[in-house]
């Protein structure tokens, strides 16, 4: 007989299987990313049919197998994240979100702090916290699953933590002015948005109401953040491009009388 465990969990991804079965892939907080097999769940009145929506957190008594397909027996304690559903460009950071933790993520290996972050990234979207600073925080401080480190407390080259940086891909991290000239490639960031970048990386989630960018400060972040995903995580998602797809509409849209300063007291 299986053994029954209890554990908190985010339903990353649902896809259909079979006729009436579905696939659905949980981040739980104790047992890691894993993939459930849902019999019947297509069928209309399934009683895990709500339980499995995309974004859902939720306590689910399962049967965690370690090798081949784990099963959900129950849920209880459901949170379904309404706007998540509703608005399309809310639904879109959550993917991405998601996308990215399921990229950066192993199979099977526990990462609660990792699982509160992510809870509290969509919490804050669902509730209006600005979407972009959220995904960017998120992509700065996700870094590291990817191999890639940066150093933000200071220059590569001689530690100083202080003054105007640069972000250099091949010294992968930060270069004070003085070092500059060894990389013609760094990135010609803006100031501004290494600072921000600095302060990502080390912000905790519950500060997060306090930030407000303005629309150039988020392009030039949106920039250099793009160049380290390009450059050295080599990773582009398709919940990424759409994304991408609607900054450009916004960009096309823009209110130019924006001049609201930057905020991050
Ligand atoms: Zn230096």
């Amino acid at each position: 007989m299986a053994e029954l465990q209890e554990t908190e969990g985010i339903v990353i991804s649902v896809r259909n299987y079979r006729e009436n079965d579905r696939l659905v892939k949980i981040f739980t907080s104790q047992y890691g990313k894993r993939m459930f097999f849902i019999k019947g769940s297509r069928k209309p009145n399934n009683k895990l049919k709500t339980a499995i929506l995309p974004f859902t957190n939720a306590t689910y008594i399962a049967d965690i197998r370690e090798t081949g397909l784990c099963f959900i027996r129950d849920a209880k304690d459901l949170i379904h994240l309404n706007h998540l559903h509703t608005d399309i460009f809310l639904n879109a950071y959550a993917t991405y979100v998601l996308n990215l933790a399921d990229v950066a993520l192993e199979d099977g290996v526990p990462d609660p702090t990792l699982f509160h972050t992510i809870q509290q990234i969509l919490n804050e979207i669902d509730e209006g916290t600005d979407p972009e600073i959220l995904v960017n925080i998120f992509e700065v401080q996700l870094l590291p699953y990817f191999g890639v480190a940066p150093e933000w407390r200071g220059c590569r080259v001689c530690g100083k933590t202080t003054g105007p940086f640069d972000y250099s891909g091949s010294y992968g991290g930060l270069l004070c002015q003085n070092h500059w000239d060894l990389d013609q490639h760094r990135y010609h960031a803006s100031p501004r948005a290494i600072h921000f970048l600095r302060l990502f990386s080390v912000i905790s989630m519950d500060q997060l109401g306090t930030i407000s960018l303005k629309p150039e400060t988020k392009r030039e972040i949106r920039t250099v953040l793009d160049l380290i995903y390009d450059e050295s995580v080599g990773i582009k998602l398709k919940s990424k491009r759409f994304i991408d797809q609607m900054y450009n509409w916004g960009n096309l849209l823009l209110d130019k009388k924006n001049d609201e300063p930057d905020k991050n007291k």
